[in-house]
């Protein structure tokens, strides 16, 4: 075994399970392994562990217990929400609105069902990656189903004005899915203010179990079922219900709120170490909306460098970035949510994520800040 640091700074991507998360779910396989289905004593006790914990998180969430769905990731949740609209109501032509920089589990999904006739309308951001909420209230038509706007950008960490744009659906009586994986346990959110009909939710985002996620179903909307089956979770999801990572999740949310504001001072001192060390490399900028963007993600740009060379030579010396840029057969493609913002391929290309955690220490933060500006300069060299 390699004695090199281990860094990793891609909580973004994925977080590693919290112990006290892990201990209820080995509980669970251990001795609450029944189907939550069986009508005998180890069904009765799965079923009660299930509907605990979904009371326990709907307190957390500040909603009902029957509007919570618990599903396999925050991408089913996308999906459920997407392809269960378009096959509701009167078969006439519908148009949804989303953001250009809304996560993939959102744009690809869009992008599918346009084979369905369905009409989009993508809705642009500013350089900083946000969305004018006149823009949505612009693009609405008699025929518009939904509004689609991530509380958050996985790359970029720029927040949406979400209380806005909510108000506006309401008033136009059109329902409002918000993406917020990487919001919970960071920013508050709200959806009773901001008036959010569906929301997605993800477990392994806030050191909870991965193929696991939530949806918040507003009790006033209804949803048709993406797997059909069985009927678990009262008819809107059919399949046996992953009880192990429910309890995983609930617990992961406790721990995640609990923390939320430690968390974020933690990850402010974290930005700063980050920020002063971008600020000594020559042609570096932070995108997104430093001051008012969430804390844990940091996306960093260079100018003329390869940002997957970088990623690879950080990797090197034990610390694991993500890239904004993806290679294929020697072509960069730059990513769509930097595109969108307005900047040039040149800056793109040189782009890296960082993205912090519960895990990482001020020891980790300060090593890579130190080695940031001299890994640049020989990146720099062979790009
Ligand atoms: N939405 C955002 C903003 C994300 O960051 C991610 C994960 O990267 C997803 C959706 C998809 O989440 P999951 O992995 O639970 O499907």
């Amino acid at each position: 075994m390699s004695d090199k640091a281990e860094i990793y700074l891609d909580n973004a991507a994925t977080t590693k399970l919290d112990p006290s998360v892990l201990r209820r779910m080995v509980d669970v396989y251990t001795s609450n392994w029944g189907n939550t289905t069986g009508l005998h004593f180890a069904g009765k006790k799965a079923a009660s562990f299930l509907e605990s914990a979904r009371s326990d998180i709907a307190k957390s969430l500040n909603v009902k217990p029957s509007e919570l769905l618990f599903t396999s990731s925050a991408t089913e949740s996308i999906n459920t929400v997407l392809r269960g609209i378009i096959s509701t109501g009167e078969l006439r032509k519908k148009h949804i609105i989303l953001s250009a920089i809304e996560h993939p589990a959102v744009y690809k999904t869009c992008k599918y069902i346009e084979r369905y006739g369905i009409e989009l309308s993508i809705i642009p951001v500013n350089k900083q990656g946000i969305v004018n909420p006149s823009h949505i209230e612009e693009a609405i038509r008699p025929n518009t189903i939904l509004v689609v706007i991530m509380l958050a950008n996985n790359e970029i960490g720029t927040i949406q004005p979400i209380w806005e744009i909510g108000n506006i659906c309401h008033e136009n009586s059109v329902p409002f899915l918000v993406d917020a994986v990487q919001c919970l346990g960071k920013i508050p959110l709200e959806i009773e203010k901001c008036k959010i009909d569906f929301m997605a939710l993800s477990g392994h985002k806030i050191h909870g179990p991965i193929g696991v996620g939530l949806l918040y179903i507003r009790s006033d909307q209804s949803i048709s079922p993406l797997l059909i089956g069985g009927t678990q979770e009262s008819g809107r999801r059919a399949s046996s219900v992953n009880l192990p990572g429910i309890i995983g999740i609930n617990e992961a949310i406790r721990l995640a709120l609990n923390q939320q504001k430690a968390e974020q001072s933690r990850y402010n001192k974290f930005r700063e170490l980050v920020a002063n060390s971008v600020s000594s490399i020559p042609n570096a900028i932070i995108n997104g909306d430093y001051v008012n963007g969430l804390k844990h993600i940091l996306s960093i740009s260079f100018e003329n460098l390869d940002g997957e060379l970088l990623a690879m030579h950080l990797n090197q010396k034990g610390i694991a970035v993500s890239t904004g840029s993806s290679c294929s057969s020697g072509n960069v493609k730059v990513s769509r949510i930097l595109a969108a913002c307005g900047m040039p391929d040149a800056w793109a290309k040189g782009t890296i994520r960082v993205s912090f955690g519960r895990f990482n220490t001020y020891d980790e933060i300060q090593f890579f800040s130190n080695v940031l500006p001299d890994s640049v300069k020989k990146v720099r060299k062979i790009s």
